[in-house]
Order: C-alpha cells, then sequence, then structure tokens
C-alpha cells in the first residue's frame, strides 16, 4: 500500500535554524519516497503549527505525519494529539529530534543540517512501515515492590504508602536502616544519623500499608508494567515472628554475636573465627579493636 507522509521541519525559534539549514533538509525530505508534502514552521508545537498538521491531513489524505523538532519525550503527545483529532491513529506518527541530537550538540553548520537530513530520512523509512494501533485498556495492580531497604528504600516506601499504594518492602538483611544505620553522624551537615533513621524504621514496621519482608531476597519476576508475579524467598531465621515481643533473651545466647559487626568487617579488619578476644572485643569496643589489629 503506498502512504502519503506528511513532513514538518520545525524551526524551533532558533533553537534548531540557528544551525540547522531548514529549508534544505525540506527540500531534501520533499524527494523522499512516499512524502506527500514537506513543509518548514517557526513553532510546529504551537496552535498554528498543529492546524498546519491537521489542514494537511484533512485536505491532503495524509496517513503517515513525521515532525523533525525536538525530543519525543516534549512533544510526541502534542503531535499524536493532533493526528488523533484528524482522524489519523496516534501511532501512524513519527517523530525525528533535530535539536538535542542536532543542533544543540554542535557548532558546525553543515554537520548539523547533515545530520538532520539523515535523522528524518530514518523516520521517514520508518512511518511509511508504520500500523494502526488499537487502545486497550487493562486492569493494572498499583501494589508496589522496593527492593532493598536503606534511607531510599525506606523513604520511597513510606512515600508510596502515604498516597494510599500498598508496598512490599523486601531486605536481604535481618534488619531495615542499611548504610546509614552504621553511621554516627552524616556529612555534610553532621545531622545525627539515627536521628534521621529510626523514626522511620519505626513508621515502616507500623505502617499499614507497608508489608516488610525482611532476611529476603526477590527470587524471581514475571508479568509486564501493571501486572508483574514476583517470587520471594524468606530465608530461615529460625523465629516465628508472629510470636517474637522482641525480647532479646535469644540474643544472650547467640552464637551469631560472636561474628564482627558489618560495621567492623567495612572497616577492613576482618577477625577469622571465633577467638576470645574478639567475643571481648564485641563486648568492649578497644579490646576488640587490638584483637583486630594483632
Ligand atoms: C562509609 C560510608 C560513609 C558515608 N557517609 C555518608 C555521609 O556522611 N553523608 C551522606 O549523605 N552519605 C554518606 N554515604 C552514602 C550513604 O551511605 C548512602 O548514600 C546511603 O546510605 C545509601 O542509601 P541507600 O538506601 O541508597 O543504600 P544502602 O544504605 O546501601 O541500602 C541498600 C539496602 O538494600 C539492601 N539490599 C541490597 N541488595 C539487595 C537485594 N538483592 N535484595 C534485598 N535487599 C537488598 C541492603 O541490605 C541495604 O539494606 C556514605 C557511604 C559509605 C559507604
Ligand atoms: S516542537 Fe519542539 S522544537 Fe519545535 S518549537 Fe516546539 S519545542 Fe521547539
Ligand atoms: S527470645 Fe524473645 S526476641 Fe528471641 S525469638 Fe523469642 S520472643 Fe523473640
Amino acid at each position: 500500500m503506498s502512504t502519503k507522509i506528511g513532513v514538518y521541519v520545525c524551526h524551533c525559534g532558533t533553537n534548531i535554524s540557528g544551525k540547522v539549514n531548514v529549508t534544505e533538509v525540506t527540500e531534501f525530505a520533499k524527494k523522499l519516497p512516499g512524502v506527500a508534502i514537506a513543509r518548514e514552521y517557526k513553532f510546529m508545537c504551537s496552535d498554528p503549527g498543529q492546524i498546519l498538521i491537521e489542514d494537511d491531513i484533512k485536505n491532503l489524505g495524509l496517513d503517515r505525519i513525521v515532525v523533525a523538532s525536538c525530543s519525543p519525550l516534549m512533544h510526541e503527545p502534542t503531535f499524536r494529539g493532533a493526528c488523533e483529532r484528524a482522524n489519523v491513529n496516534r501511532y501512524l506518527f513519527q517523530m525525528a529530534n533535530i535539536r538535542e541530537h542536532c543542533s544543540w550538540v554542535t557548532v558546525d553548520p553543515n554537520a548539523a543540517t547533515e545530520k538532520a537530513k539523515a535523522l528524518l530520512a530514518g523516520a521517514v523509512a520508518k512511518a511509511g512501515t508504520l500500523q494502526s494501533l488499537p487502545h486497550k485498556t487493562v486492569p493494572v495492580n498499583p501494589a508496589t515492590l522496593v527492593v532493598g531497604a536503606g534511607i531510599a528504600g525506606i523513604q520511597a516506601a513510606l512515600d508510596i504508602a502515604d498516597s494510599g499504594r500498598t508496598v512490599y518492602l523486601v531486605e536481604k538483611q535481618p534488619s531495615i536502616g542499611g548504610h546509614m544505620a552504621l553511621f554516627d553522624k552524616t556529612f555534610p551537615t553532621l545531622d545525627c544519623a539515627a536521628c534521621i533513621l529510626t523514626p522511620k524504621m519505626v513508621q515502616v514496621g507500623k505502617h499499614s500499608n507497608i508489608k516488610l519482608m525482611t532476611s529476603s531476597e526477590v527470587e524471581k519476576v514475571e508479568g509486564f508494567v501493571g501486572n508483574f508475579r514476583v517470587k520471594v524467598r524468606h530465608n530461615a531465621t529460625y523465629v516465628d515472628h508472629i510470636k517474637c515481643t522482641g525480647c532479646g533473651l535469644c540474643w544472650e545466647s547467640c552464637p551469631a554475636r560472636m561474628i564482627p559487626a558489618a560495621r567492623v568487617i567495612r572497616k577492613g579488619k576482618l577477625v577469622i573465627g571465633r577467638s576470645k578476644e574478639a567475643m571481648e572485643g564485641l563486648e568492649g569496643g578497644n579490646g576488640f579493636h587490638k584483637s583486630l589489629t594483632q
């Protein structure tokens, strides 16, 4: 099926036309296969710019539209809207970025003009292959998974939970807090790290929208945006978290207590085994440090 492509090359004031020879690019576009009309315009995203496209679709029977202007992040929805208003499916629109990818990133007008032509030729070729797509509405599960309960994960979980969404917060360590739980003060303000972190840790534990999963890791993720299925492995802790009151009695005789804290290991002085000195160090501080440096 032959296509009737309309091409519109934007000046963006002088943002594009200051480097790219827009007239030359427009003339180049007129000769590309499938192109029925090519125009240049000062500001394509303005109302008159959009009306130009809509009128051409209606008057010339265009069935594909290409705009050479800025990033699709900025104005793809704008031009898709113009197409739809003139009864052309929104997915029959193609954009070429001759601003961020071209005029803004060179000082050489000739190079900019040649690159603009190449980008436009690619966009026109692609436009010829585009197909109409229908819009489909599907149910979305708004529950959110946050992996890692350091300060970033904690804050993200709280923000999302406060907005009314369910959050699954997965932390591989037995406790949340991450690096910040190991600091005394935070640079550069020298604020007390625990004073900032611990209230948030408590909020996470109490928040009715947050399902906290410690000693856990994501094993498998399936699905797609709005409908993910995630398998989380909960590592054995040998504690019934429903019944545990946090009284701490088990800690008194816990063998893991004799392993140096992560904080000490990160200082670079690792003790292998469970020496008497190391155990003393864990109780005392100075004694432990001495044993580490021997
Ligand atoms: C020595 C040191 C000093 C620092 N000092 C400062 C400072 O003074 N001021 C400052 O602003 N910043 C400082 N930083 C940086 C600061 O620690 C970090 O920016 C901040 O703590 C990072 O928080 P986070 O939540 O992104 O990551 P982290 O605190 O690293 O938390 C990540 C969490 O994710 C968990 N996790 C990792 N992988 C998985 C997984 N696969 N599944 C589940 N959970 C997982 C971890 O166990 C951890 O709890 C310092 C960093 C270091 C290392
Ligand atoms: S469409 Fe993009 S490049 Fe053209 S005037 Fe608007 S912002 Fe500038
Ligand atoms: S002894 Fe206390 S802290 Fe340890 S598991 Fe039992 S209730 Fe929890």
